[in-house]
């Protein structure tokens, strides 16, 4: 394991904005990381844990160890006729995880399908979509607390898992390095396309959703060609998270927005925030060399030369000016470091 000083993120975060790190490294083995939790650069300084870039905004450089997790290794721990336990390394990519799990007929992972980032991440916000989020299929997660290189497990309840979010966002943020995940997958067909994007492909293409693999190759093809690929233009996803209400909260948006979409979930009234963004007349917008997608409101862009202040900035104003017109506080789903 080496340990770079001065070293540049620009590569390293898909919103490609530049910034540097004090001190870099990269880890591949249990043998790195055992000499990274030693190293004084680690121990004197602040850390990130860095896997794909794909949930981050830096918005300054980083005066401490920035770790890029490349720890790889995919096991099968346990299995029966109904299910089976995977054991996945957290530097492994996400979707090398869904490819291994729909090769060998696996239910549970398949609706998450091209996710960019890394395994490691993916409990952090409790990755999701199309109808299917990883704590349908989490056991575990695996991890080493910072200060002590202690090894702890988290089982699924203690990772408090909600709606893009987990304890490793929250309480014990920043505390712990997340070394592997444990996921149970179902051998026996699972399909979840009643999601409408899903059910529409199955519909249109008038295919049938045999295998765990079809779902995939459906969510490939949708997100294909419907989101923004970073790296034609470079963004991090959504960047805010859509905004829960309860009953009250509606009735009161509704009575002035009629054509407000909601959705039920658990007992509250889910919003998608890429509307409120459009109706505040962000959609297209552009503000120096960061701008807000043409297509998707949620999505902000560099399209250029941005740096991460400008990012933040637009991101600030489009915040404020949603709650001015709706009352509604927009919280960020990218990580601001
Ligand atoms: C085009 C695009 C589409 C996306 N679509 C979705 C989607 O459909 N659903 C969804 O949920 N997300 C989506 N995202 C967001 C992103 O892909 C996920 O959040 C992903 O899990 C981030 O993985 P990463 O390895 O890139 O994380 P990074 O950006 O590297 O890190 C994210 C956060 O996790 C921390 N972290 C990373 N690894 C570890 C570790 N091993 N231990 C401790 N902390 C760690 C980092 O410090 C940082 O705070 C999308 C992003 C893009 C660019």
């Amino acid at each position: 394991m080496k340990i770079l000083l001065d070293y540049d993120l620009t590569n390293m975060n898909t919103f490609r904005v530049p910034a540097r790190a004090k001190f870099f490294t990269e880890i591949q083995s249990e043998r790195d990381l055992s000499e990274l939790f030693v190293a004084p650069e680690f121990k004197n300084n602040e850390k990130l844990f860095l896997g794909g870039g794909s949930n981050v905004l830096f918005t300054k450089n980083f005066d401490g160890i920035v770790v890029l997790n490349k720890l790889k290794g995919i096991e099968i721990l346990d299995e029966d006729t109904e299910s089976v336990e995977i054991r996945a390394m957290s530097g492994e990519i996400w979707h090398d995880l869904v490819t291994f799990s729909v090769e060998r007929g696996y239910w549970g992972i398949e609706n998450l399908s091209l996710i960019p980032g890394t395994v490691g991440a993916a409990p952090m916000q409790n990755i999701g979509a199309y109808g299917a989020e990883l704590q349908n299929v989490l056991e575990s997660v695996e991890a080493l607390e910072v200060e002590t290189g202690a090894r702890k497990i988290f089982r699924k309840e203690e990772c408090d898992f909600g709606y893009r979010n987990s304890v490793f966002k929250n309480e014990i943020k920043g505390k712990y390095f997340i070394s592997a995940a444990i996921l149970r997958l179902n051998k026996i067909s699972k399909p979840k396309i009643t999601y409408r994007h899903l059910r529409e492909y199955f519909d249109q293409n008038k295919t049938e959703a045999k295998s765990s693999k079809d779902i995939s190759k459906a969510v490939i093809d949708i997100r294909k060609s419907k989101l923004p690929d970073p790296a034609v233009i470079p963004n991090a996803g959504s960047f805010f998270k859509n905004v829960f209400v309860n009953e009250k909260e509606i009735e009161k948006i509704l009575a002035k927005y009629p054509d407000l979409p909601y959705f039920e979930e658990s007992g509250t009234k889910k919003i998608p925030a890429g509307w409120l963004i459009e109706k505040a007349g962000w959609k297209g917008k552009r503000t120096g060399n960061a701008g807000v997608h043409e297509k998707h409101a949620l999505v902000l862009v560099n399209y250029g030369g941005a740096t991460g202040e400008e990012i933040k900035n637009l991101a600030e104003q489009i915040t404020a000016s949603v709650y001015e017109k709706f009352g509604l506080k927009l919280i960020p789903e990218v990580n601001l470091i």
